[in-house]
Parts: structure tokens; C-alpha cells; sequence
């Protein structure tokens, strides 16, 4: 199976490279440079329990600062670097820097963190040894991290897949479906895997309030979610009346701008100290 997946990875890097734009192979190559500089940085944006008001963890998200200033969005560099391999090391420094930013976020009362991982990561031969090691390293307290795949991870490759998220569970890392209902499994899929949490996609979030049938399908989720088991987390809510219907359909978490952007770490801890989130 490796080596067949090894030939897959081999075309896809392949194609694109020959379908890679002027602007992409610059972009590229910058990136390369805030990777091999360390000059990628960690945003965290805080996630709310619903029913306490109060955090119940932080997502890291990615940010590069290129050094005339400038900034580009993950929206256009995390795709490009699934595309070029560079989210090998890239991802590795944003789980490492997480992990080491667990402790401070600890002591200010963060009780978890959500670490995104792209399915170059995830399906790598070594990467649970690799998540071990970071662990180790870092002394992180297992039950601090969580990481979030997409459902599109899982499709693949399902049995070794299902391996690994046991072997993560048994550590004590909690497993999140980012981005659902935008990939093609279902609910009942969901359950037969060792994951605890689902995240809603802002897809369905973002005209919640005029639109009937994004209420039905996310009512939907939700009650099916909890069915089987899942906590179940809203993105992109930006909205008073998003948080009411989403309270209303018993969803557990909420996560968007109309709580808090992402934000560096320094501003997130003085975020928590002058609000009574925790
Ligand atoms: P995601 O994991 O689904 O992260 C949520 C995205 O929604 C973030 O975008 C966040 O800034 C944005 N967001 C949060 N609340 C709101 C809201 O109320 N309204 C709107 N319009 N947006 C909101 P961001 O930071 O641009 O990241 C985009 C995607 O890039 C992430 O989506 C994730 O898939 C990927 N990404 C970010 N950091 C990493 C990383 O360290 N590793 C990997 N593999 N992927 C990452
Ligand atoms: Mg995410
Ligand atoms: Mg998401
Ligand atoms: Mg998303």
C-alpha cells in the first residue's frame, strides 16, 4: 500500500509542478524561505462552549508574513503548499510550535488546543511516531491536543486511517471532522470511526438565519451527530442570531468572528485575562 501510495503522491507532485503558474513558483520559493527561516507564525482563535459560555479550546491556524510585509492567506498558501509537499514541513512546524505554546496556554486556562493537519501529514508511514516524538520533545500533556482532519482524510486509505486515529485516541488526543458536510461521508460512516468531534462547515453557518433549508440540514447534523456520539462544533459564526438558532438546535460549540478573530499569542493571553472566558 505505501508504495502505491508513494507513486500517487510521486504523479501529483508531478502534475502540478508542470501546471504551476510564474506567481506559484515564486510563492513557492518564499515560502520555502519563511519555512527554512521559522518565520511562519501561529494564530489562535478561541472556541466557545454554548451551554457554559466559557472556552472550551483554541484552534491554531497558520500565518505568513513575507518579509516585504505583506501577508498571504492560508486560503492560498496551504493549498499550494499540499501541492508542492512543502506542507510536510511546514505542518510539522505549526504541530511542534502548538505543542510548545500548549504550556503557556495552559497556565492561562486554555483547556485544549486543535492543531489542523492536511492529508500529506496524516497518511506519511511515520506519522504517529512522528506526533510521539513531538509530544515527547515538547513534554506535551497528551489530553492538551486535538487535531483536525478533514473528512476527505478518512476516505482514503480507510483501514490504515482507522489505525492510526486509535492509536491517537489511546494517546489521548482528540480527533475533530473539520470542514463537514462539504466532502462526501456521511453520519453514518462518521461512527464506525474512533473520532470525537465534528466541526459544521461555515458553508451551512454563513446564511443560517435567512435560509430555510441551511437550517434543516444543520438542525440535521447536529441531532445526528449527538446520536452517535459526537460533539459538535459551528464554524464561521458571526452572528448574534446564528448563536441563538444554533443554542436553539442544542449545538454544543461555536467558533467565529462574531466571539474573536485569530490572534497572536501575546493578544490571545491578554484577550483571556480581560474577559471571563475561562
Ligand atoms: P479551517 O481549519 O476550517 O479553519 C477555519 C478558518 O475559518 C480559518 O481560516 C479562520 O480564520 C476562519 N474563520 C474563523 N471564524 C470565521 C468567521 O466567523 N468568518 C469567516 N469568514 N471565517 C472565519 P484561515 O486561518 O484562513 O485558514 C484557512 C484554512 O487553512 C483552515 O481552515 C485550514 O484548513 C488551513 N490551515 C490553517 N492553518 C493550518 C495548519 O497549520 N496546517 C494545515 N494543514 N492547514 C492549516
Ligand atoms: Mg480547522
Ligand atoms: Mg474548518
Ligand atoms: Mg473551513
Amino acid at each position: 500500500r505505501a508504495k502505491q501510495q508513494g507513486r500517487n503522491h510521486y504523479q501529483f507532485f508531478s502534475s502540478q509542478r508542470k501546471s504551476m503558474s510564474q506567481s506559484d513558483i515564486i510563492l513557492r520559493s518564499q515560502f520555502q524561505h519563511a519555512i527554512d527561516t521559522e518565520s511562519l507564525q501561529l494564530y489562535y482563535q478561541p472556541i466557545i462552549d454554548l451551554t457554559t459560555g466559557k472556552l472550551a479550546s483554541v484552534e491554531a491556524l497558520m500565518r505568513w508574513t513575507r518579509e516585504d510585509g505583506s501577508s498571504v492567506s492560508p486560503a492560498e498558501f496551504i493549498p499550494l503548499a499540499e501541492a508542492t509537499g512543502q506542507i510536510i514541513p511546514a505542518g510539522a512546524w505549526s504541530l511542534k510550535q502548538a505543542c510548545t505554546d500548549i504550556h503557556i496556554l495552559q497556565q492561562h486556562g486554555v483547556p485544549r488546543v486543535a492543531v489542523n493537519l492536511s492529508a500529506l501529514q496524516f497518511h506519511r508511514a511515520n506519522f504517529f511516531e512522528q506526533i510521539e516524538r513531538i509530544l515527547v520533545d515538547t513534554n506535551t500533556p497528551t489530553n492538551m491536543l486535538e487535531l483536525e482532519l478533514t473528512e476527505s482524510i478518512l476516505m482514503e486509505n480507510t483501514s490504515n486511517a482507522i489505525q492510526v486515529l486509535e492509536r491517537l485516541r489511546n494517546l489521548g488526543i482528540g480527533v475533530a471532522i473539520d470542514d463537514f458536510g462539504t466532502g462526501f461521508s456521511g453520519l453514518s460512516y462518521l461512527k464506525t470511526l474512533p473520532v470525537s468531534k465534528l466541526k459544521v462547515d461555515r458553508a451551512f453557518i454563513k446564511e443560517l438565519s435567512e435560509s430555510s433549508s441551511d437550517q434543516v440540514i444543520t438542525q440535521g447534523i447536529i441531532n445526528m451527530a449527538h446520536q452517535v456520539g459526537l460533539e459538535v462544533v459551528a464554524e464561521g459564526v458571526e452572528t448574534g442570531e446564528q448563536v441563538q438558532l444554533l443554542k436553539q438546535y442544542g449545538c454544543g460549540f461555536a467558533q467565529g468572528f462574531y466571539y474573536v478573530r485569530p490572534m497572536a499569542l501575546a493578544d490571545l493571553i491578554m484577550y483571556l485575562k480581560t474577559t471571563d472566558l475561562v
